[in-house]
């Protein structure tokens, strides 16, 4: 029996010529590029003038059933080809997707107001080309986190073609305030009044992604990369920001789902115990608020399950991270069957499409429930 699941967590790969062909030269050179070791050992990201290098992964390491090496998996056809990737999905039992720009990720790190906003024009104008070709993509606009009043009319031009959720970096760029500023309370109301969702992919925007090395590095890097989506959805629970605009709502992408209810305890014991020095003003707890607005998604965390069974978060939301290496390309079937085998139907349909559809409802159901 096949498990249809949505994905609350994908990935496409801008066209290489996306921004040469839709920007003006001195601009265009400026945008995030990818350029590989010749022996494959790393890659170097650089971006409006400032670069970082990360190792990449052995390309001979066998991942997901089918024996498929790394460098296959990354290179799934469906991640470059939006016609091919709707064969990949039906493989895979998934139906609809929130589907994140790649390179674009690394957008966060520009400085220049500019080129910021845009490079995030020609970006958007892609995605809602890729969007319209099939309901099942539901791709989120980017906007300038340098300049509110830039963002908001982006929010404005995007909610005019379609567009359901804006994705915003985990936090702002240096020099520039901070989320929970009133700077940025336009761009909450803007996207509050036009129904969108906020799509945070965790580690995109935050510290330096490469904070340690040595011994264990590559593993906790991962770990310290979901911290920036944990610390974003918490600002915006303890800010009042969510909590006076209770439609808007917040999917953290790829940093797992347990962290909503310890987050929510720490930050409910904060709210209580230092009530004479915290002035805030909220409504609800701001526990209440991350489990009301907030969605989490994961794919393999083998306690997401029971953060909604064991602890009444009821927004846990399945994600693929297709095609990344990370994600279940490959072995999807038996990661949902994992998981889901010895949960209620309730939970299974919560975790695999019910909190996906509360957000984006146009998606509809997959047309193949259950059996295949
Ligand atoms: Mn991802």
């Amino acid at each position: 029996m096949k498990i249809w699941a949505n994905s609350g967590d994908s990935h496409y790969m801008e066209p290489a010529d996306l921004y040469s062909n839709g920007l003006p030269k001195e601009l265009a050179e400026r945008m995030p590029r990818s350029v590989k070791a010749e022996d494959g050992s790393s890659e170097t990201i650089y971006v409006d003038g400032k670069s970082f290098t990360r190792d990449m992964p052995k390309i001979s390491t066998v991942v997901g059933k089918g024996g498929k090496t790394l460098t296959q998996a990354l290179e799934a056809p469906g991640s470059k080809d939006i016609d091919i990737r709707q064969a990949d999905l039906d493989q895979e039992g998934i139906w609809a997707e929130l589907i994140y720009p790649s390179v674009g990720l690394w957008n966060a790190m520009i400085t220049d107001p500019v080129l910021a906003r845009e490079a995030v024009k020609v970006a958007n104008d892609w995605a809602v080309e890729v969007q319209s070709k099939s309901v099942r993509h539901v791709m989120p606009a980017q906007i300038s986190p340098l300049d509110v009043q830039d963002a908001v009319d982006e929010v404005l031009r995007m909610a005019g073609k379609g567009i359901k959720a804006i994705n915003l970096p985990c936090s702002t760029p240096k020099d520039i305030p901070d989320f929970n500023r009133p700077y940025w309370n336009p761009l909450w109301d803007v996207m509050h009044e036009t129904e969108m969702v906020i799509a945070v992919h965790t580690g995109a925007g935050g510290e330096d992604p490469v904070a340690f090395h040595g011994p264990g590095a590559g593993t906790v890097n991962y770990l310290w990369a979901s911290y920036s989506g944990m610390t974003m959805a918490a600002l915006m629970a303890a800010s009042g920001i969510l909590d006076t605009r209770p439609g808007l709502k917040l999917i953290i992408s790829e940093a797992g789902a347990t962290w909503v209810p310890f987050v929510g305890d720490r930050l409910n014991e904060a709210y209580r115990q230092h009530s004479d020095f915290i002035r805030d003003n909220l409504t609800r707890t701001p526990k209440e608020i991350l489990y009301d607005q907030v969605y989490a998604s994961f794919q393999h965390d083998e306690t997401a399950v029971q953060a909604l069974t064991a602890m009444g978060y009821n927004n846990v939301m399945w994600g693929s991270d297709y095609p990344h290496i990370e994600g279940t390309f490959g072995h999807t079937q038996k990661t949902l069957h994992e998981l889901f085998d010895d949960e209620p139907e309730s939970v299974r349909y919560r975790i695999t499409q019910g909190a996906f559809l509360e957000c984006f409802p146009h998606v509809g159901t997959p047309p193949l429930q259950g059996i295949e």
